[in-house]
């Protein structure tokens, strides 16, 4: 349910409505819009029909919300919704790059990478520390050591640190490297994890699981949210069907659906999406064609040698090109690459 607030309402007005949802055991979330409050309400549906709410003081209505997710819904917040990174803006006029190896691999070769991204214009660089690996025996990642070399990375170069969590233990520490929490697609419904991160203050970049429809990905979205936590950032990367050709397919159309249903922001990695460097372009110039706020790029120094993904990774030129590409482009969208 959400409780739709009349324009003049008064913040007393509004803390009454929410005193009285609250003292008998329901959850309330607010949205304060530009020009009204909007309050999200969590708990037995019809428990909260039969309260009187409607009769009280500022309520304009209350409104049974259609889909099964509250506070990701437009319904919820009309606004796009501008999470803030340590001063870096994913969401509204800001187009932003995440670009760096799959995963980190050596100091030296994560150094590197960071200058390349920094150089063309990327503002955050991505790495895996912990890596999900379909095979066991695939290299799995440095773990905290690898967390200490995006930090050093951050250092250097002014770069913000997006990087993979991969269970609710590892929370802690990866929170105190990252600058942005990211769950992977294999982690999509992993529930306790979403929920471990939805109670840290670290944003969120959530990508699309494997095979997750676009409403079990806004779930996944509310369980972080539903905890507190409303910085979270989608992430488009491709979903399995008969396909062999590419890795995945990258459903651009969930970009466009997204922006429709939801107010948050959506960026697209047209790397996983593809599996093929040699898509990788056209499929970014073509996300931010569809309305993404962002791209994710795999980039390695030496594609060739990397320990995973080299398949999808960008060299140091191509990233380069991308970048001088995606600027018109990002232009006609009213983006700007900053
Ligand atoms: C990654 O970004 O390195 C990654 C493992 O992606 P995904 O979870 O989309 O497969
Ligand atoms: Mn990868």
């Amino acid at each position: 349910m959400i409780i739709v607030m009349k324009p003049e309402a008064t913040q007393e007005q509004v803390t009454m409505v929410t005193n009285k949802l609250t003292k008998v055991g329901l959850k309330v979330h607010l949205s304060e819009g530009a020009s009204r409050t909007i309050i999200g309400v969590i708990g037995d549906k019809r428990f909260i029909a039969q309260m009187p709410i409607e009769a009280m003081d500022g309520v304009e209505k209350m409104v049974s919300v259609t889909v099964d997710y509250k506070l990701v819904s437009r319904e919820f917040k009309r606004e796009d919704t501008i999470v803030d990174v340590d001063g870096i803006q994913i969401g509204g006029k800001n187009l932003v790059v995440m670009a760096g190896p799959c995963a980190v691999e050596s100091l030296e070769q994560l150094l590197l990478s960071a200058d390349i991204v920094k150089n063309a214009g990327a503002q955050f660089l991505r790495g895996g520390a912990y890596k999900p690996r379909t095979s066991p025996y695939a290299f799995q990642g440095l773990e905290e050591k690898g967390l200490e070399m995006m930090a050093e990375a951050r250092e250097k170069t002014g770069l913000k640190i997006v990087t993979e969590v991969v269970d609710v233990e590892s929370v802690p520490v990866v929170c105190a490297y990252a600058d942005m929490l990211q769950i992977g697609s294999r982690n999509m419904q992993n529930f306790q994890l979403l929920k471990t991160v939805g109670k840290t203050n670290k944003p969120v970049l959530l990508k699309r699981g494997l095979s997750a429809t676009i409403n079990e990905w806004l779930n996944a979205a509310e369980y972080i949210m539903s905890e507190g936590n409303y910085n979270v950032v989608l992430c488009e990367r491709g979903i399995r069907t008969y396909e062999e050709y590419t890795r995945n397919t990258l459903d651009l159309s969930a970009v466009a659906a997204v922006k429709n249903i939801s107010h948050l922001p959506i960026i697209v990695d047209p790397s996983h999406g593809t599996g093929r460097w040699e898509l990788v372009r056209p499929m970014a110039r073509a996300g931010i064609a569809a309305g993404a706020d962002g791209l994710m790029i795999e980039v390695h120094p030496n594609p060739a040698e990397a320990l995973s993904d080299g398949k999808q990774s960008l060299t140091p030129e191509n990233f380069e090109l991308m970048m001088k590409e995606i600027v018109s482009i990002a232009h006609v969208m009213g983006k700007i690459v900053p």
